[in-house]
């Protein structure tokens, strides 16, 4: 067997760089670009573990200066990128569209799902249509109107040709509505919900089912002018009972509502239901393609027999598997619980992968690009870490974030004879020229606590600075050299600001930062050094507020 002793070294720097520590199981591959057999596995395992214990006691400054020895027996292979498929059915423009309820705020599934039809709308030279379904007065509001604007405006940057909401359309639905009951396909019922749910599992009719389509236009009229209260009456399609699909069995179209819708008032007395106007609006919008996920599986014989009765088109719908982010919900009824208990902060809670949550963190735009293009269209269900975006969103900011320091819980050090030095440059970002200057000519040095009580005694390096040997007991210290030697090295900070991080489980970090985040622009992305990415947020009474995006 070829040795390859150096090249598992090389693997393991890079990978413990990285991940913090090297992991057996991202080396091996990797040998086989270095003519490594299959046949050979079983031996060299026990010389990769070996070489990933003896590197993962290293210290991170001793693993970087190995690293660079090593680093050019590391062969990087381009990363194919990945593409979405080819659409079916393309004959001339495709027009696709966002059809967001306005009744709670937007989340990772809608971005994914906007921005599927968003690219390939463009792909085509052709159109996206945003369009609000806020057929649903009960929930629907213009607060909720705003935030998704904002979120398609502000974030995504999706560009659509219009905006329409689904509520212009009432006289439509009405119009078609009876329609539909003129040719006997639809009747008035009156049972209650209890018994008619109990007939819709035994597949059995009600009795309202036999009415003639007289008696069904004049109750129509009825319900139409508000005589029936909600509850008291709805209108059902005529379906197929005994139809192995749920939905199939004599839906509700219309029902009674008696709260006020946000932009008609009380205009309206009755709404149709969603599996009513979302086809009937996809075929008069002109349509020709949805990209959606398969929750709406079931609902695709429905929807076509509506569009079949109306004498309607019907759009190629292209279905990917749904996926679920580990963790945490999507639910909007259960956001509004959490928030309404105050166990919450709101709908951008770091708990929350809510548009508002993920943007305030600063999971930005490309990474959701990135993460669309890579889960394409995809039929399998996917359960998504919320590891997977922020290993896609690091890779994003890491060239761009520039780094800072971070003292949490701060430790006060009088350092004795220290050096006569008044400033010093670092550099914003190692891939970066410019410098930021640190005034150190200042009577204390704060650390953190942890790092002191980890160190007393000891002799530790301050980062870019110089080493200093920690007291035992008080928070003194003393100068050491100034000698870059291979010493854990701690983050400081010597003039500072208070400063506070939001961490994802929504505690609150508190220390002091380094004066030079005065600089920044709120919105801006930081990286605090030997902690993780984080988004200045805020500065409210003197204190900078940032959230922490990853490590
Ligand atoms: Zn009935």
């Amino acid at each position: 067997m070829k040795d390859l002793s150096k090249e598992i070294k090389a693997y393991a720097l890079k990978n413990a760089l990285e991940f913090g520590k090297a992991d057996p199981s991202r080396i091996l591959p990797k040998l086989f670009q270095h003519g490594l057999e299959k046949s050979e596995i079983k031996e060299i395992i026990p010389k990769i573990t070996a070489t990933i214990k003896e590197i993962n006691s290293l210290s991170t400054a001793e693993k970087e200066k190995q690293y660079t020895e090593y680093k050019k027996l590391v062969i990087i292979k381009e990363e194919k990128p990945h593409e979405l498929p080819e659409l079916p059915n393309v004959k001339g423009a495709v027009i696709t569209r966002l059809p967001p309820e306005p009744s709670k705020y937007l989340h990772l599934g809608h971005a994914l799902s906007f921005i599927l039809n968003s690219i390939y709308a463009k792909r085509y030279n052709g159109k996206c249509l945003l369009r609000f379904e806020d057929a649903n007065p009960e929930k629907v509001s213009q607060e909720y109107v705003d935030a998704i604007l904002d979120d398609i405006d502000n974030y995504l940057e999706i560009k659509y040709e219009s905006i329409k909401y689904v509520s212009e359309d009432m006289p439509l639905f009405y119009k078609y509505a009876e329609k539909i009951i003129n040719s006997d396909n639809a009747y008035m019922c009156f049972c209650d919900r209890e018994k008619m749910q109990k007939l819709r599992f035994e597949g059995k009719s009600c009795e309202c089912h036999k009415n003639p389509i007289k008696k069904n236009k004049e109750e129509w009229e009825k319900f139409l002018e508000g005589k029936y209260m909600k509850g008291e009456a709805i209108l059902r399609l005529k379906g197929d009972m005994k139809s192995k699909n749920y939905v199939m069995r004599d839906p509700v179209i219309f029902r009674a509502v008696a709260e006020k819708h946000f932009i008609h008032g009380n205009k309206y007395k009755i709404w149709p239901m969603y599996d009513f106007y979302n086809p009937i609006e996809d075929s008069i919008m002109g349509i020709t393609h949805i990209l959606r996920s398969n929750e709406f599986e079931t609902r695709v014989e429905l929807q076509d027999y509506i569009k079949d009765l109306l004498k309607l088109n019907k759009q190629t719908i292209i279905q990917y598997g749904r996926f679920t982010v580990i963790d945490t919900t999507t639910k909007g009824r259960e956001i509004r619980d959490l928030i309404k208990s105050g166990e919450y902060i709101g709908w951008d809670d770091p708990r929350l992968v809510t548009l508002k949550a993920l943007r305030r963190r600063g999971i930005t735009k490309e990474a959701l690009y990135e993460l669309t293009n890579q889960m394409g269209l995809s039929k399998k269900q996917v359960n998504l870490d919320f590891d997977m975006i922020a290993a896609i969103n690091r890779k994003i900011i890491d060239p761009i974030a520039n780094r800072y320091s971070f003292v949490k819980d701060p430790v006060a050090l009088k350092i004795k004879n220290r050096p006569n030095l008044k400033t010093i440059k670092v550099p914003i970002h190692p891939d970066k020229k410019e410098t930021r200057t640190i005034n150190v000519d200042t009577e204390t040095i704060f650390i953190s606590k942890e790092d002191f009580k980890k160190f007393k005694g000891k002799e530790i390096r301050l980062l870019h600075l110089y080493n200093i040997k920690l007291g035992n007991k008080d928070d003194s210290a003393d100068f050491v050299s100034l000698e870059n030697k291979d010493i854990p090295k701690i983050n400081w900070v010597s003039k500072g600001v208070q400063c506070t991080i939001l961490m994802p489980d929504c505690s609150l970090t508190t220390g002091l930062a380094e004066e030079a985040i005065e600089r920044l622009k709120k919105g801006k992305l930081l990286q605090f050094e030997r902690l993780g990415f984080a988004r200045f947020d805020n500065k409210k009474k003197g204190v900078y507020e940032t959230w922490f995006a990853h490590k």
